[in-house]
């Protein structure tokens, strides 16, 4: 099947999720091995396409990884289970630190110091999953667990709940009073293609080759779970050294809330626990205040059937009034873009037509009639000015693979931000997750270009973008970029989770409200694209 799989991904030239869509479209016959088309459904319904990954093995990745590191023998391995209830590189990384595990038989002090080498390099060892994927994985059980009876409260941790593009562990703690129905529950979870490991109060779970665990501490001890494991661990070590020094403990916390209330600290949301600025700007009581999915009013990029999005513009529509927005944007290929179906100049003239229908249906909502435009290799952009003008909003991008050097690249930015009719430049780095990284361009001149022309710079929620990432949009914000926060969704019910995706990426890049276009009411944005196109 994986040959097969391989085969077809030359022969379409997949390169991502998106591409899947005619494969796995129901309207056309799928001829070949039905659990591979099994396979494509759910990689696309996860918004994410994973090409190759990792064997499986009877182990949680990462201690498989550091038995294949060669630092441990399996015999070892199952010692420290049963003498500590080791079942991850973190636990024995803390028994290694404390001392503990110099007390399980047949661990040496040679094991020591070869399992102290070989945890740093561990980490990167594990191949990781991209955020979009790890999201439709790990949501339905947080969600049935908070749903379950007995439990209190339920969080992803690690790398997932700080939203990082790629994610390691998919790691979920449990306050429950009494674990063990649960786990039991999760052990037949239909989705779930075998148990890896079970205990008293965790399970670990394979989910199409992702593993999944789920920890059920002692209720007075989970906050404390809760925290050390959602990281990061340069976070983790900060906090504690801190704890050392104000003498308070930070073990047999029930909450998270608790961990920082006794340092004496505000709660830190995760995505910025990265054990950087974020401890001394809480010190200093200067955290910023981060924009959440209830700030955002509309969205201002995605696709539909008039290029190579999967529904209507009615569709979109209606799924856009169901998650409650005040606007949103149609905006569709130009004809020169990479995608599988893009739109002509006649099709933008009777999309219009459709949108002012939609506009009668739905006059609470504002229907802005945008378009994805292409920047050509000159610096033009794909459609001719008199159709550009038709627009509400212009959204320019880049889709050049590789190969492009940096100046160019930069050069074709800059002609398109200083076009007046462009409104904002989507996923800047152009980068493919987890695949091909982003351009490395002059961000900061670029960046002044943005405030100079009173264009503004996306951060896109799509699963394979992320893009500006959080690092980027920090930098933007600093330097004074008002950014939008877009879905760039391709089909409808995937609208909500990329603005969340969106949402979670501008967080980690410490963006607020105020730096956001689309957390402003309708007339306010309109009156910003407006005063664009005047100057
Ligand atoms: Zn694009
Ligand atoms: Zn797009």
């Amino acid at each position: 099947m994986l040959r097969e799989g391989v085969a077809l991904v030359r022969a379409r030239g997949i390169q991502s999720d998106l591409d899947l869509g005619p494969l796995v479209d129901p309207g056309v016959a799928f001829t070949g091995d039905p659990l591979l088309h099994q396979r494509l459904q759910h990689m696309y319904d996860a918004g994410a396409w994973v090409l190759m990954e990792s064997a499986l093995a009877d182990l949680p990745a990462d201690l498989r990884w550091l038995f294949e590191s060669g630092a441990v023998t399996l015999p070892q391995l199952a010692a420290m289970y049963r003498a500590l209830g080791a079942t991850s590189a973190a636990d024995i990384g803390a028994a290694l630190e404390d001392g503990r595990l110099r007390d399980v038989p047949g661990v040496d002090e040679q094991t020591e110091k070869a399992i102290a080498t070989a945890l740093p390099a561990l980490r990167a060892a594990i191949p990781r999953i991209p955020l979009g994927r790890a999201i439709g994985i790990a949501d339905p059980i947080v969600a049935m667990l908070r749903g379950a009876p007995g439990v209190e409260w339920a969080m992803p941790a690690g790398s997932l709940r700080r939203g990082q593009d790629t994610v390691g562990d998919l790691e979920i703690v449990a306050s429950a009073a009494d674990p063990a129905p649960l786990i039991e529950t999760l052990s037949h979870h239909p989705d779930a293609g075998r148990v890896l490991h079970r205990s008293a109060r965790r399970i670990y779970l394979l989910f199409d080759r992702a593993q999944l665990g789920v920890r059920f501490p002692e209720r007075t001890d989970a906050g404390s779970a809760l925290w050390r494991l959602t990281g990061s661990v340069a976070h983790v070590t900060a906090l504690a050294r801190l704890a050392r020094q104000k003498g308070v403990e930070l073990e047999h916390a029930a909450s998270e809330e608790e961990v920082f209330e006794r340092l004496g600290l505000p709660f830190i949301p995760a995505e910025i626990r990265e054990g950087a600025d974020e401890i001394a700007a809480a010190r200093e009581d200067r955290l910023p205040m981060l924009v959440s999915r209830a700030h955002i009013r509309g969205d201002l990029h995605m696709h539909t059937s008039w290029s190579d999005g999967r529904d209507t513009i009615e569709a979109m529509v209606e799924a856009c009034h169901g998650l409650g927005y005040e606007y949103l944007a149609i905006t569709d290929h130009s004809p020169h873009a990479a995608a599988s179906r893009t739109l002509t100049v006649d099709g933008a003239r009777q999309q219009a037509d459709e949108i002012a229908a939609m506009r009668e249906r739905f006059p609470s909502m504002a229907i802005f009639h945008g378009c994805e435009v292409d920047i050509l290799a000159d610096g033009r952009l794909d459609f001719p000015d008199r159709v550009l003008e038709t627009f509400d909003l212009v959204l320019a991008s880049l889709h050049d693979a590789a190969g492009h050097d940096a100046a160019r690249l930069a050069q074709r930015y800059e002609a398109a931000m200083r076009h007046p009719l462009v409104t904002l430049i989507t996923h800047p780095t152009n980068r493919m997750l987890p695949y091909r990284k982003g351009y490395d361009l002059d961000w900061d001149t670029l960046f002044a270009t943005a405030i100079d022309t009173g264009t503004f710079v996306e951060i896109d929620g799509a699963p394979g973008h992320l893009d500006m990432d959080g690092a980027l949009a920090r930098r933007a914000i600093a330097a004074g970029v008002t950014v939008t926060i877009d879905s760039d969704c391709h089909r409808a019910e995937m609208l909500g989770r990329q603005m969340e995706l969106g949402v979670t990426t501008a967080r980690r890049g410490w963006v607020e409200p105020k730096h956001v276009v689309n957390t402003r009411p309708a007339a306010e944005v309109r009156a910003l694209i407006r005063s664009k196109r005047r100057k």
